[in-house]
């Protein structure tokens, strides 16, 4: 029988409400999460997960300040605040997210030199951060998404999800965006449905 995997994508404290990158409601996820991990043979949370000295970060940009725009690895980086530096209490799981239920963790954003929105890949596509492999090496086939933030990791990771050929389900209401523009999340969807991401409300999100 195919595999269903729950992927619950950087619901940590830097991205919930007194985090340092906070996602409006963010932390409201969090009792959708804890509903649907049991539900699930196998639960993969990817956490962003950077180094002190990662080339995100603005202080580590003489004369830079967040918001700011350099070329890192030959992207184009907007700068950000320090956030989710590994092992610290911002780069925490929420603390009430049911951590016990979950299976596999798979960190991104370790490598200083790039930044990776996705939990896949680095955000030039050229090193995987496993968790691609380890998805096909528990025979999953199909996958549900849920996490923070709707219009970055979670868009990144549905889409680099669909290029590895997993049928991808988007568990809306599990999900929460920034709109730093106006109709940033609402973009971010329709990308994703694009691809072929299918979305469904988290009551639907029983393994296929
Ligand atoms: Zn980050």
């Amino acid at each position: 029988m195919a595999k269903t995997a729950l992927i619950l994508v950087d619901i940590q404290n830097d991205f919930c409400p007194g985090g340092a990158m906070a996602v409006p409601d963010g932390d409201a996820i969090v009792p959708v999460a804890n509903a649907l991990i049991p539900r699930f043979e196998l639960v993969v949370a990817v956490r962003d997960w950077h180094p002190a000295n990662h080339g995100c970060f603005a202080v580590n940009h003489f004369g830079y300040k967040v918001g700011g725009v350099v070329a890192l690895n030959g992207q184009r980086q907007i700068l950000r605040p320090i956030h989710c530096v590994q092992n610290s209490h911002g780069a925490a799981f929420a603390p009430d997210l049911d951590v016990a239920g979950i299976h596999q963790i798979i960190p991104h954003g370790t490598d200083p030199n790039i930044d990776s929105y996705s939990g896949f890949f680095d955000s030039n596509h050229i090193k995987s951060t496993g968790l691609g492999e380890y998805l096909k090496s528990e025979e999953v086939m199909n996958i549900c998404v849920m996490g923070l933030a709707t219009d970055f990791a979670v868009k990144f990771t549905a889409l680099d999800a669909r290029q590895w050929g997993f049928n991808t389900l988007l568990i809306e209401d599990g999900c929460r965006g920034i709109n730093y523009r106006p109709g940033d999340v609402a973009a971010a969807l329709e990308e994703m449905r694009s691809a072929g991401v299918q979305m469904i409300d988290s009551e639907e999100a029983v393994p296929v």
